[in-house]
């Protein structure tokens, strides 16, 4: 008797917490959330996959639930990859492992065949800029805001034809350089564009690559970002709501025609923009 109490005992401390995930394969690239229940005495803190950790937040519309995304780097390769969720029961230090698969999103591939001098023509004065500003992107994708800004579903930046999809592999001269890193709605010069959601304008600045960009923070590590933009109607540290116009399209930064790049980040990683709309809009609105 003893013995199977022992038994049950440890059997329910293995079970620490509900859960639900929406999905356990994730594409490289893509998003994946995790859905806790909230369990008096239990405390959820993050989840810790190699050397990056996310944040356990409050659901924000139902009280019962907590979530957690688990962005994937482009770069990954298809593996299993461990997630070590920690916690706290009854102020004890726990943790839980959760194994998902990575799958290869199999991106089509673009060849690029260009003269060697033009593949990296950089001046030092370029390199310099692209530095700074690849630098401030970074801080700002790095910083996770505690408070979520958001109430209702994300809507798309434009209603206008998709003329290129995340993820597309940029081969130039046969060498792997990138990929597309986000998703371009064709717009011609002075087209609206507007806010994916609420948040609060992070950056609204004029960049070597990316032209006129606007990046919004939506909290909880939240980013969307607008650029090659002609003109602002916002600036930095304005708050923005949904479907808000942010400012209008062109053709700044390094482009060859006008249309609107619209990007993600999320817990500092490049994500596919639209498949995370999809899964907040899914699963937390
Ligand atoms: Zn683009």
């Amino acid at each position: 008797m003893k013995y199977i109490m022992a038994l049950l005992f440890f059997i329910s401390s293995l079970a620490a917490f509900n859960f639900n995930i929406s999905d356990s394969t994730i594409t490289n690239g893509r998003t994946a959330i995790i859905i806790f229940d909230k369990e008096k005495s239990v405390n959820y803190e993050k989840l810790v996959v190699g050397k990056r950790s996310y944040r356990v937040f409050n659901h924000p519309l139902n009280s019962k639930k907590m979530y957690a995304l688990l962005p994937v780097s482009y770069y990954k390769k298809p593996t299993t990859q461990k997630v070590e969720v920690f916690y706290k029961k009854s102020n004890k230090k726990l943790s839980k492992t959760l194994f998902f698969k990575i799958e290869d999103g199999k991106y089509p591939k673009e060849t690029i065949e260009v003269q060697k001098s033009k593949v990296n023509p950089k001046s030092k004065e370029v390199k310099q800029r692209t530095a700074k500003e690849y630098a401030e992107a970074m801080k700002i994708y790095g910083t996770v805001t505690p408070k979520n800004y958001v109430r209702s579903k994300y809507i798309v930046p434009m209603d206008s034809k998709i003329t290129s999809s995340f993820g597309k592999a940029r081969i130039y001269n046969s060498t792997l350089n990138g990929y597309h890193s986000g998703t371009d709605f064709r717009a011609k010069i002075g087209t609206p564009i507007i806010a994916s959601n609420d948040g609060k304008v992070v950056l609204a600045q004029n960049r070597f690559y990316s032209g006129n960009s606007i990046i919004v923070d939506h909290g909880q590590g939240i980013y969307t970002c607008y650029y090659h933009m002609s003109e602002f109607s916002v600036k930095e540290g304005d708050m923005v709501r949904k479907g808000e116009v942010i400012g209008l399209s062109g053709d700044t930064g390094r482009i060859t025609g006008p249309h609107l790049h619209f990007s993600a980040r999320v817990g500092g990683l490049q994500v596919d923009p639209l498949q995370l709309i999809t899964l907040l809009n899914e699963n937390l609105y």
